[in-house]
């Protein structure tokens, strides 16, 4: 209401002319910094020209000052960012047993009616959303690679330069992960007409990659395989023998029941386990949606150093069951966090999602303890923030040296925050606050949030309501 939406179709963003969001400081004033042996009063963050951490001290001449208590910013480990504006349309019952299968029909609906500068203008939208928030980084796992019909386009990787040109615009720190998808069911089946616009072998995620590492450098690259349902284990070691050593790899690995029961039939063993027997799994193993997991399963994945990435809100949304949190902190496993569907881009709350979660089955307080001082929130955010930087193959997640300057600053002046000493500040964002605690957001020492507003957030937004107008009900 009261916005004069542009109706003519055209090219939202140029990929190639699209400039970064704002110049990079050399350093930032914070009042109080939560380091990594604590917090601490009047720090001077030092940047260097890549925007990272170069020194804690020194001169503080010129340098911008935090409008309030700075803390490292968060990884999104999981985003399907065309899904953002689909959030909603799927919230009206179809069926008498509705379920993640029947969303998914509406889902390939959806995905049919999108055209590149849509798909780059929804991206935008939703990385901006994801900062305001207090995400500084986005794994996208990107299985759109064709146009509606399923022809390639002239361009192998259109669609996935089009990410790489909504990452620039938003200024978030992007890893793309180009998705493997070949088949439509566990053991090669074939796939159906709904997922002609997904379907690849290793060769595209290759040529993929390497266009974005052309056209766009900033971007860090790995690659994904969509699911056990999607992709033989052949065609796994064909593309991990042809990724470096390092890049990271993701899968949805266990987000239903009923996947599990195919790998069970069809490749005798459970997902997890028929993974962890077929590749090394380590630090830059994502696995998304471990939420069928054994008690074996756990222990074998947690120890190998996978991540497991956990999307709270959206596993909610589509009923796919509780992971077994407890357990797998309980060996050691490392977790981060991801918005998957984008029902919510807020950070907070799925963190507190996470830990709730885990109190209505236990029917007890303060289950997820993480930090050596008990508080809950903060301890979190903290291991959340380490397990998406490792899940992102990104030096981030911590203040300190070496680490980008991937930053939020709280709101001091925010009532919810006002009587509280920072580390209280932290348990009550995450837990009773949420992105309206945000007030700024540094991503590798460019500000792209300032007063709680990213920097072209109207831009973004009026492209966005040109691209879905027509595309809601
Ligand atoms: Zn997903």
């Amino acid at each position: 209401v009261g916005v004069e939406v542009p109706t003519t179709p055209g090219r939202v963003y140029l990929r190639h002319e699209v400039s970064m969001t704002s110049a990079r400081a050399t350093g930032l004033i914070c009042p109080s910094a939560w380091l990594e042996d604590g917090w601490q009063d009047e720090v001077v963050l030092q940047f260097d020209q890549r925007g990272r951490i170069s020194q804690i001290g020194g001169d503080p001449t010129g340098l911008p000052r935090a409008p309030g208590p700075v803390v490292p910013g968060m990884s999104n480990a999981h985003s399907h960012a065309f899904q953002w504006a689909m959030a909603g349309l799927a919230e009206r019952a179809v069926h008498a047993d509705d379920s993640f299968w029947s969303w998914r029909q509406t889902m390939y609906q959806f995905v049919d009616a999108l055209d590149p500068d849509q798909i780059e203008a929804v991206a935008a939208a939703a990385y901006v959303a994801m900062l305001e928030a207090g995400f500084t980084s986005v794994a996208e796992f990107h299985y759109l690679h064709h146009a509606p019909d399923g022809t390639p386009y002239d361009d192998p990787a259109e669609l996935s330069l089009r990410i790489a040109a909504a990452g620039r615009m938003a200024g978030i720190g992007l890893t793309l992960l180009p998705v493997l998808y070949a088949h439509g069911g566990v053991g090669g089946q074939p796939a159906g007409p709904a997922q002609r616009r997904f379907l690849g072998d290793p060769d595209l995620v290759l040529r993929c990659r390497e266009r974005v590492a052309s056209a766009a450098p900033e971007v860090r690259l790995g690659a994904a395989l969509h699911s056990l349902r999607a992709v033989t284990g052949e065609q796994i070691d064909a593309l991990i023998a042809a990724l470096p050593g390092d890049a990271p790899v993701h899968i949805h690995v266990a987000e239903q029941r009923a996947e599990v029961e195919a790998c069970l039939q069809i490749l005798g063993a459970r997902p997890v386990a028929w993974l962890a027997d077929r590749v090394e799994l380590s630090p830059r193993w994502g696995l998304v949606h471990a939420t069928h997991v054994d008690a074996d399963e756990v222990r074998r994945a947690a120890r190998s150093g996978a991540v497991a990435v956990l999307c709270p809100t959206t596993e909610a949304n589509l009923g796919d069951g509780l992971f077994p949190a407890a357990a797998w902190l309980g060996e050691g496993g490392a977790f981060a966090i991801g918005t998957d569907s984008h029902v919510s881009v807020d950070p907070a709350e799925e963190l507190r999602l996470l830990e709730v979660g885990q109190r209505l089955i236990r029917e007890r307080r303060n289950v997820l303890r993480l930090g050596d001082d008990g508080h809950v929130g903060a301890g979190l955010w903290a291991a959340a923030g380490r397990g998406g930087a490792s899940a992102l193959g990104r030096e981030s997640g911590r203040i300190a040296v070496g680490c980008l300057a991937d930053l939020v600053v709280l709101d001091a002046e925010a009532p919810r925050l006002a009587g509280r000493s920072r580390a209280w500040a932290v348990d009550t964002w995450v837990m009773a606050g949420g992105a309206a605690l945000v007030r700024e957001v540094w991503v590798a020492g460019r500000q792209v949030v300032r007063d709680g507003v990213h920097v072209r957030r109207s831009e973004v937004g009026l492209a966005y309501r040109r691209a879905v107008a027509g595309l809601g009900r």
